[in-house]
């Protein structure tokens, strides 16, 4: 009888059994969708398709294994070589020819692919395999002399720019210089024999600038372009770029092989992009580019103006339907919008990549809800397809489109609407100025005539970007819809001239117009147009929605609406954390509600020892007696409490927490050098008014006396209730009595009182105790219940610490994360923000402010430990957050899974939690 196992088998190897081999290499068909993370988004998908039956050349992918050794070791790991020859060899046998060599030799691009499509990594290599001798044979074999040098001089063009590191302009420009001698207006017109002689130049402007021949040998112009998309992970704009996104550092990139297939063999072929939907409106049709007679590249740059892809149907209309069959294939299959790259070979169809595509943030919604329609995703999917940065985009203003509405602004030329919002700014001309200008606070809209990755920073730094070439699909329509940026492109009527730093066109009078550096212009990427000056905008009627203004229901209403509505309210269907609101008086406090706040998690009193009531402020500060402080505390009382009545009445029936005063005294005193002045000055000037004079001296004693070199360390919050007597109680007593009144008046005021700043549970119960005596008493009076809670603010490192002692003395807990991001980092907002944290963004210390995103590491393992600890004193403990972040997405996510109860944001905000808020909980 075989012997029962009773224990599972051990894990350990003996030493003589083998480290099971990495497998570096994966085939084209070896792969799928899911291993985005072995082999990049390109990689993965061209492997999807290949396993869908769809035409894709055959090739394989490197992992981003190899990458990671690649980048840990500086080499590339020893087995990569033979991985790749047995690669290498067996997409020879399928292809019947051998890499560069014989009559008809094959050819492959190197394409660089992570598992997040990164602008900034290595551009794509083509036919590489080309040599002297090789181009020959291709010639021959192609019956295309034309073709073959065409081929030949991309690839020394490219493969010079991007892998050997030569100024991709030498080759432009001696392009250019070709076609205006031999007066050939696009490249198309060039013959064999011309560009015979640019493969000559560039093989010479190689030789130049690098010091070594191009290299004619195909396998080592495979491994070279192998090892520069290694080491692009690493370059300025792929880090730049991932440090934006929060993409990790070390997930590294795959390589592609690809056999080449090609769109430049003559007007039966071409190459193209097309969406599956519209990536600009999320409508359905047919939206993409096409280029006869291209290759790559040509498309995306926007070099030669492009054609609709509605026209390949009277071009091409086989591989059109056929397009059309794939597209519809790859939607449902992904069940999401698709983009799409093709080439056309002499009439058959190519499929070179496809991938869920970006989309601006109104596509987004509107596809979201289309695909539940059609019931390719579920409700919660749908949630998922969406987020609160594309729902915040929304709600910002646009250009009113009504006929008088450009005010003083002109119409200056219309281009294509590539990604939607309204952006005013003044134009610049090159990524450099963009960040110059921006860098002193100014909007700018970068104007190109086209632009490339180098203009990555610039675009980051504009409000919008404007080019006077290229189609929907060029480099900036693509970038700027990415990042949430207004672009309208290829508007043909400007003549863009960076040199000169200005852009001109002829108006329809004839006159010529000239826009420099620095003047203001606005663009409108929902209907391409382009003004001089500044065209007024109106508020988003996503906003009109959230302030009740707009049906979402009614039938004429917006389908950007109604998707908006239908995905918040499953989202507030799922959704456990409640979403407060950050408001100060009672109209903030009505928009908050509009806006579906449910109740108020941050109500400051600051605001309510300002304007005109400073002077009492300062009777209460400069009080010698305790009857002079008692008469100011009694006038402030009334004022106080008439402001609370106010904000119940706006929050009934929902919780309203009330933070008695937290700022130090000082910022309600004048300053002191403007003080300084008066003083000498009264004493100064003969017959000035003694009572002034006497109140000007104690006034700067006292802004003296409360000076500190740190306040925000120094004494404020519960410290201040402690020190001056009267000064919370009075605060107690106003929103005890405001409830009182709110209740007679049959409302449902909803009271929390919050203690600011507590470091230890000694300092919460002194005040807890006179505000429970205080409370009880007006209940007494008044003879009503006012079920008013005491909780405090955790936003200081020891009350995180001893939060289950804290927990004993509070009916709830909200962590101030401002204050506690700053004291946990030992940093104030107020003095880095502005210093050294541009240094530290830069040097990647922080991939983001820890003030914008909560520190999750950090202030985060302190949230969870107070959370912890204050549940385990008191079970019932509610929990909240009310600092800056809980109205940024990610945080809300963090928040949802630490288990508080709610977040409290401005009202602006609140849409935003509450999406998220949903997306955290359907996760
Ligand atoms: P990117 O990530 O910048 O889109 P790609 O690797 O997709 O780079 O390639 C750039 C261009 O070259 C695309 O238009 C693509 O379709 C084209 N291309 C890539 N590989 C091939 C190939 N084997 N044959 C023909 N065209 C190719
Ligand atoms: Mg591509
Ligand atoms: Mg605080």
């Amino acid at each position: 009888m075989p012997e029962i196992q009773t224990r599972a088998p051990s894990l350990t190897l003996d030493a003589n059994t083998p480290a099971p081999p990495v497998k570096y290499v994966y085939d084209f068909s070896e792969g799928n969708k899911d291993l985005k993370e072995l082999l990049g988004g390109k990689g993965a998908n061209l492997a999807e398709m290949t396993r869908l039956g769809l035409p894709v050349p055959p090739g394989f992918t490197i992992t981003t294994e190899a990458c990671r050794a690649y980048l840990r070791t500086g080499a590339e790991p020893p087995e990569l070589r033979d991985e790749v020859s047995a690669h290498l060899a067996s997409l020879e046998a399928t292809m019947g020819k051998r890499l560069g060599t014989g009559a008809d030799p094959l050819l492959v691009s190197v394409r660089s692919g992570a598992k997040f499509s990164m602008p900034g990594m290595m551009d794509t290599v083509l036919n590489i395999g080309l040599s002297d001798e090789s181009v020959d044979a291709l010639a021959r074999q192609s019956g295309n002399e034309r073709f073959a040098w065409d081929s030949y001089r991309r690839l020394i063009q490219m493969f010079g720019k991007t892998v050997l590191g030569v100024d991709g302009d030498l080759f432009e420009d001696r392009i250019e210089e070709l076609k205006r001698a031999v007066g050939a207006a696009t490249d198309v017109e060039l013959t064999a024999g011309h560009l015979r002689e640019l493969v000559a130049d560039f093989k010479r402007i190689v030789r130049e600038q690098t010091g070594r021949d191009f290299p004619q040998e195909p396998r080592e112009q495979m491994d070279l372009a192998i090892q520069a998309v290694f080491d692009s992970w690493n370059g300025d704009r792929a880090r730049l770029y991932r440090r934006q996104e929060r993409i990790p550092n070390d997930l590294g990139t795959a390589v592609n092989i690809c056999a080449m297939v090609f769109g430049n063999l003559g007007p039966d072929s071409g190459t193209g992009v097309a969406f599956t939907r519209d990536p600009a409106g999320g409508h359905q049709g047919v939206y993409g580019d096409y280029l006869c007679n291209a290759q790559g590249e040509d498309v995306v740059a926007g070099i030669r103006n492009t054609v609709p892809l509605a026209e390949l149907e009277a071009l091409d209309k086989t591989s059109y339907d056929q397009l059309m069959s794939i597209m519809e294939t790859l939607e449902n299959h992904y069940r999401d919008l698709c983009d799409i790259e093709f080439t056309i070979e002499r009439g058959k169809l190519w499929m070179l990549q496809t991938r869920v595509g970006k989309r601006t943030a109104a596509a987004a919604f509107r596809i979201a809800t289309q695909l539940a329609d059609q019931g390719l995703i579920s409700e919660a999917e749908a949630l998922q397809r969406v987020t609160g940065a594309q729902l915040a985009q929304l709600m910002f203003p646009r250009f009113d489109n009504g006929a008088d509405a450009t005010g003083a602004a002109t119409h200056l030329a219309t281009g294509l609407a590539a990604s939607p919002g309204a952006a005013v700014g003044r134009a610049v001309f090159s990524s450099e100025a963009a960040v110059a200008w921006a860098g002193r606070g100014e909007r700018v809209i970068l104007v190109r005539r086209e632009t490339n990755p180098d203009d990555l920073d610039g675009m980051l730094a504009a409000e919008g970007i404007l080019t006077s070439r290229g189609g929907k699909t060029s480099h900036a329509a693509v970038v700027a819809r990415g990042m949430g940026k207004t672009c309208v492109c290829g508007a043909e009527a400007l003549e863009v001239d960076t040199k000169a730093r200005r852009l001109s066109l002829t108006d329809r009078n004839g006159d010529a117009v000239v826009i420099g550096e620095g003047d203001l212009i606005s663009i409108d990427g929902s209907s391409g147009k382009v003004y001089a000056g500044e065209v007024p905008v109106v508020p988003s009627e996503v906003v009109e929605y959230f302030e009740g203004g707009v049906d979402p229901l009614a039938p004429d209403t917006d389908d950007l609406v109604r998707a908006v509505h239908r995905i918040m309210t499953f989202a507030d269907n799922v959704r456990r954390l409640r979403v407060r609101a950050n408001a100060d008086t009672a109209e903030d406090a009505a928009r908050a509600r509009r806006f579906g706040a449910e109740g108020i998690g941050l109500c400051r009193t600051e605001h309510m020892f300002l304007g005109e009531r400073r002077e009492l402020v300062e009777h209460l500060i400069l009080a010698g007696t305790d009857e002079e402080r008692a008469a100011a505390l009694t006038a402030l009382l009334p004022l106080q409490r008439a402001d609370f009545t106010e904000i119940f009445e706006a929050m009934d029936g929902l919780p309203v927490t009330v933070r008695l005063l937290d700022p130090p005294l000082h910022e309600f005193l004048p300053d002191l050098t403007e003080l300084s002045v008066r003083v000498a000055l009264n004493d100064a000037t003969p017959g000035t008014d003694p009572d002034t004079a006497d109140t000007d001296h104690r006034l700067l004693a006292a802004v003296q006396r409360l000076h500190e070199q740190n306040p925000m360390l120094g004494l404020r919050g519960v410290r201040l209730g402690l020190v001056i007597p009267g000064l919370f109680s009075m605060q107690v007593r106003a929103i005890g009595e405001a409830a009182a009144d709110r209740r007679e008046a049959g409302g449902d005021p909803r009271a929390e009182i919050m203690i600011p700043l507590v470091g230890t549970v000694q300092e919460l119960e002194l005040v807890r105790d006179e505000a429970e005596q205080i409370i009880a008493s007006i209940e007494r009076e008044r003879g009503v219940s006012l079920a008013i809670t005491l909780g405090t603010m955790i936003e200081l490192p020891r009350a995180a610490l001893t939060a289950g002692q804290i927990a004993e003395s509070a009916d709830f807990f909200s962590f101030g994360t401002n204050d506690l991001t700053q004291t946990v980092w030992g940093f104030s907002r107020d003095d880095v923000e502005g210093s050294f944290f541009s240094a530290y963004l830069e040097k990647g210390v922080f991939g983001v402010s820890p003030f914008e995103t909560i520190d999750v590491d950090g202030v985060g393992a302190l949230v969870r430990a107070a959370v912890r600890a204050g549940r385990a004193t008191r079970p019932d403990l509610k929990l909240g957050v009310c600092g800056e972040h809980g109205g940024d997405p990610y945080s809300v996510h963090f928040f949802h899974e630490a288990g508080l109860d709610y977040v409290s944001c401005s009202p602006f905000r609140i849409p935003v939690a509450r999406l998220e808020a949903g997306r955290a909980a359907a996760d």
